[in-house]
C-alpha cells in the first residue's frame, strides 16, 4: 500500500465560501475528490471580509499577532481561522487566512464601489502566498503537493525555491501550478518586486519579471515543479499562440515538459437536474419531460412570454471580453430577429450592461438579462434553457457547457479549448451533443444557432441530443485520478 499523500490546495476563491467563477468551483470540488480518493487534503484561501463567519461556521486556529508576515518593509499580522467544505461525504478542512487590513473588505479583487482593482492587491496576494508557508510551519503540517492555483499563489513556488529552499520542513515538498487562465497574470510594477523579499536576482527573465514588470503568474511557470491547465486543447493553445499565451507562450513552451492539460470535472452533487435543490423541478434523463417546467418557472421568474414551441438560449457568464460578447453585439438584431428568446445572467464590464440592458429595453418579449451574480438563478438558466450559448474568443476549460450537457441544455460553442474538448457537433454524427462553430465571427456564430433553431423544431432529434449529452460523465474521479498520478511522479514517498 502506498502511504496517502498530504495535498495543500491554495486558491483565491472557493466554493461555497467565494466565488466569481469556475476556479471556485474547481477548488470546492477536486479536493473532496482526492479525499474520496484516500488522500489528506487541505485548503487554503483569503479570508475575505464577504465572508460569514457565522454562516460559514468559522472556528479560531492561530491568532491575530501570533504571527507577523513580512511584506517588503512592512509586517502584517496573520490569523488563521477554518471551516469544511461538506457538499458530499468527504469533509475537506479549509484555512481562511487573514490579515484585516488587507481581507476585510468585500471584494475579492475588484472594489465593487469603484469597480478597480484593489491597489493593493500585490501586497495582498504577496501576503497570502508567504503568510501559507509561514503559516503551514505553524500548523506543523507538512504537504507532500502544495497544488498552486493562478496568478494570485504563484509566488509559493518561487519561495519555496529560493528563500525556504535550504528549509528543512518543507524539503519534501514539490508543487504543482495550475493554470485557469493565462489573461489573468497578476501585473505589476517593478517597485512591487521589492515587496516579494526574494533575492535580487530573481528579477529577471529566467524569474519573476516579464516585460519590465513582476508577474506572478510567470512567477508559477517558472518555480512550479509541473505545470498544468484545465484542458488539453488549452495547453496546446497557451504554448504555441501569441494571443492565447497573452505574451508568455515562449515560457509555457520552455516548460513543455513539465505541462499537462487536465480537464475540469463537474460537481454531480451541485450541478445535476436529478438532484439539484435549486431547481423547481427536478428531472432526469428518464423524466425529460419535465424539464419544460423549469423553463415555465424560468420564463415566469425573467416576464418573458412562456412558448414552448421557441428555444430559450441561456447565458451564464462574466461579461469579458474573453466570453464573446463582442459577436452578440453584433449581432444581436439579427438574434432578436430569429425565432427564439434569451435570458442572460453575467457582470462584468461596463458596456456588456450597456449592451444588454439597451437590447433588453428594446426587445422585451425577447431578452430579458440579470446583470448580477446569482447562483439560484444560475441554476434554473440551466434547467429552464434549451440552449446554453458560450462564444468564446477562447475558453481554458469552461464549466458551463458540460453543466449544460447535463440538464438536456444543448450547448453552441465556439471550438476553442475546453468548448472543442468537450462538445460534438450535432452534424457530425448521431453522437453529436452540440453545435460548433470555428471561425470566431458573429456570422459563424448565428449560423451555429440558426442550425440549433432548426433542429429544435424537429423534437425527435432534440431530444437524442439531449440524451446524448446527459448521458456524459464528465464526474471529477478520472480528472483527480490524473492530479494524483502527477503527485505521485513527483512526490518524495
Ligand atoms: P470562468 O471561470 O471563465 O468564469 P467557467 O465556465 O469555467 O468560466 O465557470 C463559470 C462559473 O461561474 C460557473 O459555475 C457559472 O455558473 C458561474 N457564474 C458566472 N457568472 C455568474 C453569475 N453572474 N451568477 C452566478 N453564477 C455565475
Amino acid at each position: 500500500m502506498t502511504k496517502p499523500l498530504n495535498v495543500l490546495f491554495v486558491s483565491s476563491e472557493v466554493e461555497p465560501f467565494a466565488k466569481t467563477g469556475g476556479l471556485a468551483d474547481v477548488a470546492g470540488a477536486l479536493p473532496q475528490t482526492l479525499k474520496e480518493l484516500g488522500h489528506e487534503v487541505r485548503v487554503i484561501m483569503p479570508r475575505y471580509g464577504s465572508i460569514n463567519e457565522r454562516k460559514s461556521h468559522l472556528h479560531e486556529m492561530l491568532r491575530l499577532k501570533e504571527i507577523d508576515i513580512p511584506v517588503g518593509k512592512k509586517k502584517y499580522p496573520a490569523s488563521v481561522k477554518s471551516s469544511f467544505i461538506t457538499s458530499n461525504h468527504a469533509k475537506v478542512q479549509v484555512y481562511f487566512l487573514d490579515s484585516p487590513a488587507l481581507f476585510g473588505r468585500a471584494g475579492l479583487y475588484v472594489s465593487p464601489e469603484t469597480k478597480k482593482d484593489y491597489a493593493d492587491n500585490d501586497e495582498r496576494f504577496i501576503f497570502f502566498c508567504r503568510g501559507t508557508l509561514e503559516i503551514l510551519k505553524k500548523l506543523g503540517w507538512e504537504p507532500d503537493i502544495i497544488h498552486c492555483n493562478d496568478w494570485h499563489t504563484g509566488l509559493i513556488p518561487a519561495y519555496l525555491k529560493t528563500l525556504y529552499a535550504n528549509d528543512p520542513f518543507y524539503r519534501d515538498t514539490r508543487t504543482v501550478f495550475t493554470i485557469h487562465n493565462m489573461a489573468y497574470q497578476g501585473i505589476f510594477p517593478p517597485a512591487s518586486f521589492a515587496k516579494t523579499l526574494l533575492p535580487p536576482e530573481t528579477f529577471s527573465g529566467d524569474g519573476v519579471e516579464a516585460f519590465g514588470q513582476l508577474n506572478l503568474l510567470k512567477a508559477g511557470l517558472m518555480y512550479a515543479d509541473v505545470i498544468t491547465t484545465v484542458s488539453e486543447r488549452y495547453a496546446v493553445e497557451i504554448s504555441t499562440s501569441k494571443e492565447l499565451g497573452c505574451g508568455l507562450q515562449d515560457v509555457v513552451a520552455r516548460r513543455k515538459k513539465d505541462l499537462s492539460g487536465i480537464l475540469n470535472g463537474a460537481d454531480y452533487t451541485q450541478w445535476d437536474p436529478g438532484v439539484d435543490q435549486l431547481i423547481p423541478n427536478r428531472y432526469d434523463i428518464r423524466s425529460l419531460d419535465l424539464k419544460i417546467e423549469n423553463k415555465r418557472a424560468l420564463c415566469a421568474k425573467m416576464n418573458l412570454p412562456f412558448d414552448e414551441k421557441v428555444p430559450l438560449v441561456g447565458i451564464i457568464s462574466r461579461l469579458a471580453d474573453q466570453k464573446g460578447f463582442d459577436l452578440i453585439g453584433e449581432a444581436m438584431e439579427t438574434l432578436m430577429g430569429m425565432d427564439l428568446q434569451m435570458v442572460v445572467l453575467g457582470t462584468g464590464e461596463k458596456r456588456y450592461h450597456d449592451l444588454f440592458e439597451k437590447a433588453a429595453r428594446k426587445h422585451p418579449k425577447k431578452l430579458a438579462v440579470a446583470l448580477t451574480f446569482n447562483n439560484e438563478l444560475a441554476h434554473l438558466i440551466e434547467a429552464g434553457s434549451d440552449i446554453f450559448l458560450m462564444p468564446s474568443r477562447y475558453e481554458p476549460c469552461g464549466l458551463n457547457q458540460i453543466y449544460s450537457l447535463r440538464y438536456g441544455t444543448i450547448p453552441v460553442v465556439r471550438a476553442t479549448g475546453g468548448l472543442d474538448d468537450t462538445i460534438q457537433d450535432a452534424g457530425a454524427s448521431g453522437n453529436g451533443t452540440g453545435f460548433r462553430f470555428e471561425e470566431y465571427s458573429s456570422g459563424e456564430m448565428v449560423k451555429a444557432l440558426q442550425r440549433a433553431v432548426r433542429m429544435f423544431a424537429d423534437q425527435g432529434a432534440w431530444k437524442k441530443l439531449m440524451k446524448n449529452g446527459m448521458g456524459k460523465d464528465f464526474s471529477w474521479e478520472a480528472s483527480a485520478k490524473k492530479y494524483l498520478h502527477l503527485y505521485r511522479s513527483l512526490a518524495k514517498h
